[in-house]
């Protein structure tokens, strides 16, 4: 890594430097290298075999859905798939890990190179969306350890081994972020990555998506500084917290003239602050070697084929899409498509609609609010896209303005309960889309808000409305177009919001000349 230039916000004058470590446990039934079940939650040591016990003589047999899912995320990163890898002993002693070893891969791993695109966040839709690349060194395979469990009410330490064996992948950055900012965006656009392809089922709270920070300042132009690697942050906002103040507590450190000590430590969410777990140990310290058990794993080209001839189209990809296929802003499309489930909802009601600007609009908006306010997300939604799509025909051919479909949509949110398993599907067929569009229709009809078509009552409300607003209309003729638009305000308002705003604002423009 060059000294250089600050490429980042400077924090007191210090350069922040920051490298990301990313557990990502994959979504196999089975366990990497034994047959046992890897589902969360269950009594302990019930989902642990020989293998993951670590009895003598038991040998692991590599799960090929683990790989598959490694070739698949090299893919979605463009990293080179290597042919052949290495799985390796990786030697430390600790209670949860029986074999005395844990099986990873070091000198080659399976995912090499790559790079994760991101744009960070923005303030609004106005918004050049600034975009940012972070390398990634490598991905590699490993098992991971049990669990100690501390009785503390009998006074006793036990071991559950389920977790024991457990795929995961390790995603490795090159230190490429600048600030706590892009370090999250950074593990946003990871999770949503995997997730998206679904090798890691992205809950956090379970520990599938765990991330260490490592975290180093220095003076511009300087050599790297010394890190500290904040382990296992399993949520986004802890994430910032804890990086925000690992680089305000290293550079009073430096400030008051102390070097930093290379170590290992823990977030505490209750303090707000971070803490020594150990001195950091080398390579050295855990004598990698390669894990006689397992012959080298053998990826071949065909086999790459596959599987990117059968992955899905990638959330970079389907926003590019969105903006040429669409012409929706760029904001938009990032928007839609963070999450799988929202981008298809979004064209669903395009499909339904045919208007994809106004149905970016009202996902982004209507939906995406309500949706928050009741916790909900895009798995269980009240309204469909059809009949979302139904609505938005409405006001697009006139005969609801935006405002009055917002109370339509009210009106259908509220009319639906949602069942345990809840949710609508989005596979519909063109017959329920007819059927859903009289329901919308007669909603309308129903709550009144159909827009006023009859210009000739539209008339006499705008006559009532220029002769109570005498002074407005005094101020319009001396040219102030402030007193304009409170005329058209009025108006709205005098016919419920039931008028065209269109034909509002042009029979204003005739009466007053
Ligand atoms: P190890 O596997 O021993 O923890 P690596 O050298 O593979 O060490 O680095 C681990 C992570 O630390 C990588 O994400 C890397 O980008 C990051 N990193 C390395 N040096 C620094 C540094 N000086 N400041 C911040 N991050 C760093
Ligand atoms: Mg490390």
């Amino acid at each position: 890594m060059q000294a250089g230039r600050p490429t980042g916000p400077l924090v007191q004058g210090y350069e922040v430097i920051i490298g990301f470590e990313t557990h990502t446990q994959l979504t196999t039934k089975s366990k990497i290298f034994s047959r046992a079940s890897t589902a969360f939650g269950a009594e302990p040591n019930t989902q642990a075999s020989a293998v993951d016990f670590a009895l003598p003589g038991a040998l692991p047999v590599m799960n090929k859905g683990a790989v598959q899912r490694a070739i698949e995320f090299g893919l979605a990163v463009n990293a080179h798939i290597a042919e052949s890898s290495v799985f390796a002993r990786k030697n430390y002693f600790y209670p949860d890990l029986p074999k005395g070893y844990q099986i990873s891969q070091f000198e080659i791993p399976v995912v090499q190179g790559g790079s994760v695109e991101f744009f960070l966040p923005s303030t609004g839709s106005g918004q050049a969306l600034e975009k940012k690349t972070v390398r990634l060194v490598r991905a590699h395979l490993e098992e991971d350890a049990g669990k100690s469990l501390h009785e503390d009410f009998i006074g006793m330490s036990g071991i559950d081994l389920n977790r024991a064996g457990t795929p995961l992948l390790e995603i490795v950055t090159e230190p490429d972020m600048r600030s706590s900012l892009e370090a999250v965006a950074y593990a946003k656009e990871l999770h949503k990555i995997v997730t998206w392809i679904g090798i890691c089922d992205g809950n956090m709270q379970e520990g599938s998506f765990r991330c260490d920070a490592n975290v180093s300042v220095r003076k511009p132009g300087a050599e790297l500084g010394t890190r500290r690697e904040i382990k296992n942050l399993n949520s986004f906002k802890f994430m910032q917290q804890a990086i925000d103040y690992e680089v305000r507590w290293q550079i009073e450190q430096l400030e008051d003239g102390h070097a930093i000590q290379q170590a290992t430590v823990l977030f505490d969410p209750d303090t707000g602050e971070t803490r020594s777990m150990r001195t950091k140990e080398d390579a050295a310290d855990y004598r990698y070697f390669p894990d006689p058990d397992l012959p080298p794993l053998v990826v071949s080209r065909e086999w790459v084929e596959q599987v990117r001839s059968e992955m899905t189209e990638l959330p970079r990809v389907m926003a590019a899409r969105f903006v040429k296929d669409y012409g929706l802003p760029e904001y938009d499309a990032e928007t839609l498509t963070q999450s799988k489930e929202m981008a298809a909802y979004f064209e669903a009601t395009v499909a339904a609609c045919g208007q994809a600007k106004l149905a970016s609009n009202w996902v982004m908006g209507e939906l995406s609010r309500r949706l928050k306010q009741e916790e909900g997300s895009f798995r269980r939604v009240k309204v469909h896209p059809i009949e979302l799509g139904a609505l938005l025909t409405r006001i697009n051919d006139g005969s609801i303005s935006n405002n009055a479909a917002k109370q339509v949509f009210e009106d259908m949110w509220a009319s639906v309960e949602l069942g345990p398993n809840g949710g609508r599907i989005i596979n519909v067929t063109i017959h329920e889309s007819i059927r859903v569009t009289d329901s919308i229709d007669a909603t309308i009809a129903r709550l009144g808000l159909k827009q006023m078509s009859d210009t000739g009552e539209l008339e006499k409300i705008i006559d009532e409305v220029l002769a109570a607003n005498a002074k407005n209309v005094e101020e319009v003729k001396a040219g102030n177009t402030k007193a304009f638009n409170a005329l058209v305000g009025q108006a709205m308002k005098a016919t419920k919001g039931k008028a065209n705003p269109a034909q509002v604002n042009e029979l204003l423009k005739k009466k007053l000349g």
